[in-house]
């Protein structure tokens, strides 16, 4: 299959998923996740139409998108990984969502930033729902005082985001992530990724993050 037909089949599946639980087939949006593939399968996507793209690292991307933005105007870039603050105001000047919004120290960053006159991207809070010491995001006993931070600071926070833990049944993860959104009456929800995006889908995804199932493995860079 080409990148093409990979993207009709995968979203197939997702309109699927999203009718059989009674949600608008138009409900779940396909996030690209393009971090170290090649070039040519980039443009692939982008020839079939897709302009959701996630990335992991803002180097990378500017690498990757910055100058493809001209040509693209309706392109939608994600962060989908760790935001170091020193980063932060590329990553603000690139993307139009960072999902890994997870600590007080960056939520003063970003702020910092809009007073400064950068215009903020759409923000979601990844939330660390196994509670694994070594992934970021914010643990759920946090998410309360982190989201009330973002108030005083005037940050508006749409949505949730997460990776569950490798080894445990991801359903757990996105039906706590539901919850937790429904509770903080936030309407965006990342979760999702090639292995199990229809699960997803299910529990209230409005958007999935989908990599190798889209592009294939990821080779290492040259
Ligand atoms: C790499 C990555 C994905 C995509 O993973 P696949 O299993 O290749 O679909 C999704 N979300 C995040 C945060 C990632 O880093």
């Amino acid at each position: 299959m080409d990148i093409s037909q990979r993207i009709a089949e995968i979203t197939g599946r997702i309109k699927q998923s999203a009718q059989a639980s009674g949600r608008p087939e138009n409900a779940v949006s396909l996030v690209a996740v393009s971090k170290v593939q090649p070039e040519e399968r980039i443009q692939a996507a982008l020839d079939a139409g897709q302009r959701v793209f996630g990335e992991n690292r803002v180097q990378e991307a500017q690498n990757r998108w910055a100058a493809r933005r001209a040509n693209y105007r309706d392109l939608c870039l994600h962060l989908i990984g760790p935001l170091q603050t020193n980063k932060a105001e590329d990553a603000v000047d690139l993307f139009d969502v960072i999902e890994t919004v997870d600590r007080p120290k960056l939520v003063q960053a970003l702020a910092a930033l809009a007073r400064a006159g950068h215009k903020l991207p759409r923000l979601l809070v990844q939330v660390n729902t196994g509670e694994e010491p070594q992934k970021s995001g914010v643990i759920p006993g946090d998410l309360p005082a982190l989201l009330d931070l973002c108030t005083r600071e005037g940050l508006t926070i749409e949505g949730l985001m997460c990776i569950p833990p490798e080894n445990e049944e991801p359903a757990l993860h996105f039906a706590l992530l539901a919850k937790l959104a429904k509770r903080h009456r936030l309407g965006v929800l990342s979760m999702g990724m090639s292995g199990d995006f229809e699960t997803a889908v299910r529990l209230g995804a409005t958007h999935v993050r989908v990599g190798s199932a889209l592009f294939g493995d990821r080779v290492a860079p040259p």
